[in-house]
């Protein structure tokens, strides 16, 4: 550990101490542990976008908020411990567990959630949320420096992983050698250089698997490090401030790109930049995305922001004022990782978007957890209530893709279709417009179609038809055969001959109105009998009357309507 260490903090109420060079105290600890065989814990604590506390509410605000944060992990600790502060807002925390106590990771959340109560300065009260990383002496490490890298090593873990904010030490990980230790050093000198560059994701219409954008996701190329993910550095710029340079690169290589682009010919597609909150909060962060597009001849809609939710996590006005200035201006919006902050719903309510993207965590657990695929329902169909489109990212398989599908998700990110590939790659992408089409041409088992004719010839020709079209079809050559296929599946739409041995077809499904009033019934009769087919129409037993020969193109159009209508009837329907 290079960071310095120094005493640490007395139990009355002056400032947390700094950790000081040679970490004399911690090492005293870690000695005095191994010596009597007891358990120590080191945790790591960083306090999330505390840059933008400091910026909204200044620093004064911000210091005192760290002094209260630091009291608090004194008290809680008391003579067990000791609590020292690290970098701008983060903290060490060294304590002896007690073996008939709680465990690492129970006494580690009771800070967390120490952290995490509210708090009042005046004129402010806010609640600050916090990532954990855990190493312990002496399972892990039996010397200072090695606790304190392993800590933070767990730490990064935590800031990649949303939902699992506090993170033990796992054996099997291989501490980060030179790199993490060294990436904020490297970072403010690779500012300026080429050593970034920007990879692009296809964004896919649920539709039919066209293109419709591209999200900009930045890399990191090191000399030193290798190729690193946004993952690995992008806290760090932002813990640094230097996420403000970074962006504003970000900007201007989309903006060149998406420029490139429409010069080539595509003038349908988006690029989506993601922007971070301390971004948002330069005062002109507006009007230097706004000129970048205007030099470069782009339509507002060519750039979508997306923004990440926790961003809109405290009140901000600052963000909410820039947010508002960039809508008028035509710029899209959207609400990225959603689900996954705890301000979702206030910030559905508060921030006007075009587009909520469903995090990657929900769509990887939609198959596998009942509860998480009745969310990402409720989330689809609240976000159509609003008038936003919904997209998921991190689409993998296809029965995630089919279950989105069937929800009525609009637009789909994710391995399935492609990851995020260098700009070339991404051009040849945009000309060849759709990605995997041939999924979208797959069975799809909520159209179900009945054909019901005594004639075999007809039920194989407009069988084969209609599997073309992707329908899960069912066919019966009798009006028997056909009630017990309705008995046993669900069906949307029927399309029965008129005349058959045992009853007329609409004498059969005025019939199956009785029985399953939501399907959409049609007769397909080679004899239009006006008075008959009136009738059936007038009860309400049949929803068109078409007539043989058919017209193939007709035909499946019609077939088509009609799924669309039983949809859109369903959506309606209140539900019981
Ligand atoms: P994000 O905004 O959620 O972006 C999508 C991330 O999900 C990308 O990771 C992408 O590769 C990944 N992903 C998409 N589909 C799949 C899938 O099917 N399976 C899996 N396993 N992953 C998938 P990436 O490129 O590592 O980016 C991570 C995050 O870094 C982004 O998450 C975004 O929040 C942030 N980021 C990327 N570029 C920038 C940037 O230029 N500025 C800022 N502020 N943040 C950035
Ligand atoms: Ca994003």
């Amino acid at each position: 550990m290079n960071a310095p260490l120094s005493p640490p903090a007395d139990s009355g109420g002056g400032p947390t101490p700094r950790l000081g060079a040679g970490n004399p105290d911690l090492d005293a600890m870690v000695r005095s542990a191994v010596e009597d065989g007891s358990e120590l814990m080191v945790l790591h604590l960083d306090i999330d976008h505390f840059a933008a506390i400091n910026q909204n509410m200044g620093y004064e605000v911000g210091d005192s908020a760290l002094q209260v944060v630091g009291q608090r992990l004194k008290s809680a600790v008391g003579d067990d411990g000791r609590v020292w502060r690290h970098g701008s807002d983060e903290f060490i925390v060294a304590v002896k567990l007690d073996p008939q106590g709680l465990s690492a990771k129970q006494s580690s959340e009771g800070l967390k959630a120490l952290i995490e109560q509210p708090v009042s300065i005046l004129p402010y009260t806010f609640a600050l949320t916090a990532k954990v990383g855990i190493s312990l002496c002496p399972d892990h490490a039996i010397t200072a420096d090695a606790l304190l890298q392993l800590a933070e090593s767990s730490l990064l873990r935590a800031s990649r992983l949303a939902d699992e904010p506090v993170q033990l030490h796992q054996q099997a990980e291989i501490p980060p050698a030179t790199g993490e230790r060294a990436i904020p050093a490297l970072l403010v000198d690779a500012l300026g250089t080429d050593q970034f560059l920007l990879r692009y994701q296809p964004k896919i219409s649920a539709r039919d698997g066209r293109v419709i954008g591209m999200e900009a996701l930045i890399r990191w190329n090191s000399p030193e490090l290798g190729e690193l993910g946004p993952e690995r550095f992008i806290r760090t710029a932002e813990r640094l401030g230097v996420i403000v340079q970074l962006g504003e690169w970000m900007i201007e290589s989309a903006v060149a790109q998406a420029r490139e682009w429409r010069a080539q010919g595509f003038d349908d597609f988006f690029i989506g930049v993601n922007v971070s909150t301390l971004q948002l909060l330069q005062p002109a962060f507006v009007d230097h995305l706004l000129s970048a597009m205007q030099h470069a001849g782009l339509p507002p809609a060519t750039i979508v922001l997306e923004i990440n939710e926790s961003v809109l996590n405290t009140d901000m006005q600052a963000v909410f004022r820039t947010i508002r200035a960039l809508r008028r201006e035509g710029i899209g919006m959207v609400l990225d990782n959603f689900g996954t902050g705890d301000a979702s719903l206030r910030s559905l309510a508060r921030y006007p978007a075009d587009i909520l993207k469903i995090d990657r965590s929900f769509v990887t657990s939609t198959l596998t957890g009942s509860r998480e695929t009745a969310i990402v329902r409720a989330m689809i169909a609240m976000a159509h209530q609003l008038g936003m489109k919904v997209i998921a990212n991190g689409v993998e398989t296809e029965a995630q893709l089919g279950f989105l599908r069937r929800t009525e998700c609009d637009y789909f990110q994710g391995f399935l279709f492609a990851k995020a590939v260098p700009a070339g790659e991404a051009g040849q992408i945009l000309r060849e417009r759709y990605l995997r089409p041939e999924l979208f041409t797959q069975t799809r088992d909520d159209r179900t179609l009945l054909l019901v004719d005594d004639e075999e010839n007809v039920l194989n020709s407009l069988g084969r038809l209609f599997r073309r079209d992707g329908y899960r079809v069912l066919s019966a050559s009798s009006v028997n055969d056909a009630l017990a296929l309705l008995g046993n599946n669900e069906v949307q739409v029927i399309l029965s001959d008129q005349r058959m041995p045992e009853m007329s077809g609409t004498d059969f499904l005025a019939q199956v109105k009785v029985l399953y009033p939501d399907t959409i019934r049609m007769v397909l009769s080679g004899h239009a009998d006006l008075k008959t087919v009136t009738e059936a129409i007038n009860r309400g037993a049949i929803y068109r009357f078409l007539t043989k020969p058919w017209d193939d193109r007709e035909l499946r159009d019609h077939i088509r309507e009609a799924f669309r209508t039983f949809e859109a009837r369903r959506a309606r329907a209140p539900v019981p």
